[in-house]
């Protein structure tokens, strides 16, 4: 088991690449804090890793909203005592063009993806300084490399993330806390469930591999950038697109 004894907190782990992880992770002996605002979803997961032999518990929070956070890392820290690595994959979209977005859609998603990125991380970074490790995760996105039509909030907090991911790589490098990031592309989750399928078709004939990911791809980056092998990986952004961004 690559992760024994490990606590891992995931951000919207109740739905997609999140779940994933939270299987994956509990599967390496992790003890799992689900966080997401569907507590109904929530519940499913921790019921699935629970009974394939795993651990985990549904904490719900809202990632956006500092005091929800801090309550969740208290109640995390209640429960499980430690928190050795924090991914934080909650995300949203609300696409418009440019001139067309409206500054709700902006705000919605900065405070979700960027604010919410900054929020939990600063609430659990403490306690790594503390115990002396931890590793800090983030799910950015192919967008954030490479910038995307339609999709100017959402870019804007992928890419800041990258920019967090590279600032706390630095400034947390030396009390051994590792912080990377993994890049998706087109993976088949519900954030993806609304294109068209003529719109994906063209991306999945841009994509090398051809094929769509699946959020078990990414959930396998996130396990080793976890994992003891991971160790020295440091400020990384890890593409997991099938060659989309080459
Ligand atoms: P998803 O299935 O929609 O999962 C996102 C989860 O985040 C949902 O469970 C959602 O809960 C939760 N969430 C949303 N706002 C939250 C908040 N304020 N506080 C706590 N939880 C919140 O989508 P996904 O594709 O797995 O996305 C996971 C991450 O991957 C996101 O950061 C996304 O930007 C990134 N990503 C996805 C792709 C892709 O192709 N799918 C590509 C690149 C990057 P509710 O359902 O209750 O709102």
């Amino acid at each position: 088991m690559r992760l024994k004894d490990k606590v891992a907190v995931i951000t919207g782990g109740a739905s997609g690449i999140g779940a994933a992880t939270a299987k994956i992770f509990g599967r390496e002996g992790a003890a799992v804090a689900i966080v997401d605002l569907d507590a109904e979803r929530g519940a499913k997961v921790c019921a699935e890793i629970s009974a394939s032999g795993g651990k985990a518990a549904f904490f719900q929070a809202n990632v956006a909203d500092r005091a929800s956070v801090k309550e969740m890392v208290e109640a995390v820290v209640a429960e499980y005592n430690r928190i050795d690595i924090l991914v934080n994959n909650a995300g949203i979209i609300r696409d418009a063009m440019l001139v067309k977005m409206m500054p709700e859609q902006w705000d919605a998603v900065l405070a979700v993806n960027l604010t919410g990125v900054f929020n939990c991380t600063q609430a659990v970074v403490p306690l790594m300084i503390q115990q002396g490790a931890g590793r800090i995760l983030v799910t950015s996105s192919l967008s954030g490399i490479c910038g995307n039509v339609g999709q100017t909030n959402y870019v804007a907090t992928k890419a800041g993330v990258i920019g967090l991911v590279k600032t706390w790589a630095k400034e947390l490098g030396p009390k051994g806390i590792t912080v990377n990031a993994v890049a998706p592309g087109f993976i088949a989750t519900e954030m993806t469930a609304a294109i068209p399928q003529n719109v994906a078709k063209m991306l999945i004939d841009k994509i090398p591999l051809r094929r769509v990911g699946m959020p078990e791809d990414v959930a396998n980056a996130f396990l080793f950038l976890a994992s003891e092998e991971g160790s020295y990986i440091n400020g990384a952004v890890l593409s997991v697109d099938g060659g989309l961004v080459v």
